[in-house]
């Protein structure tokens, strides 16, 4: 399901809210340069596919489906991608943290921020609208490393969802 009421809010990525430390401030060359720089300082290659796919969801700039990300692909000229290429060089982007894949839509998205792979990361996700913000919490990794030792439990980073409604949609409710 393709969210069509998420196209209206993608051409002025600036609001009425001039504090935005958490928008995606970056091109999407910067956010592959940034990328790149990332993956060389750990060792990781990233090949041209990996490269495309980070490319495909810095234009987006919002969740893919692993298969919206593989018809973009197509369309550029990768003739006979098989999806499974596409899992592959997204496991690498999971891995390396440069993606972040949102368990409640089954979509993944380009992390902005430059953090290492085990972070632990807070999506807000606007249910009117679809943006999607992420965030990161010393307080909420602290909270969530304090339980997991409490049960001699190994925390590996994590993903948490919460669902509401953003800023932009709360000062001006759209027509669904
Ligand atoms: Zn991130
Ligand atoms: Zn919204």
């Amino acid at each position: 399901m393709a969210a069509n009421s998420t196209q209206s809010h993608s051409h002025h990525g600036h609001d009425h809210n001039g504090h935005d430390h958490h928008r995606h401030a970056a091109t999407p060359e910067e956010a592959l340069n940034a990328a790149a720089k990332t993956c060389e300082k750990q060792g990781l290659r990233l090949t041209d596919q990996r490269r495309d796919v980070m490319l495909a969801l810095a234009e987006a700039g919002k969740p893919l489906g692993a298969y919206d990300i593989l018809s973009i692909l197509t369309l550029k000229g990768y003739k006979k991608l098989a999806p499974v290429s596409v899992y592959r060089a997204l496991d690498f982007l999971l891995d390396a943290g440069l993606v972040h894949r949102l368990e409640s839509r089954n979509a993944f998205i380009l992390c902005p921020h430059q953090h290492g792979a085990n972070e632990t990361v807070i999506f807000l996700i606007c249910e009117s609208c679809g943006r999607v913000e992420e965030a990161l919490s010393e307080e909420v990794k602290g909270t969530l490393s304090r339980i997991a030792s409490h049960h001699h439990f190994a925390l590996k980073g994590q993903v948490i969802e919460m669902k509401g409604q953003c800023a932009v949609c709360i000062s001006q409710p759209m027509v669904a």
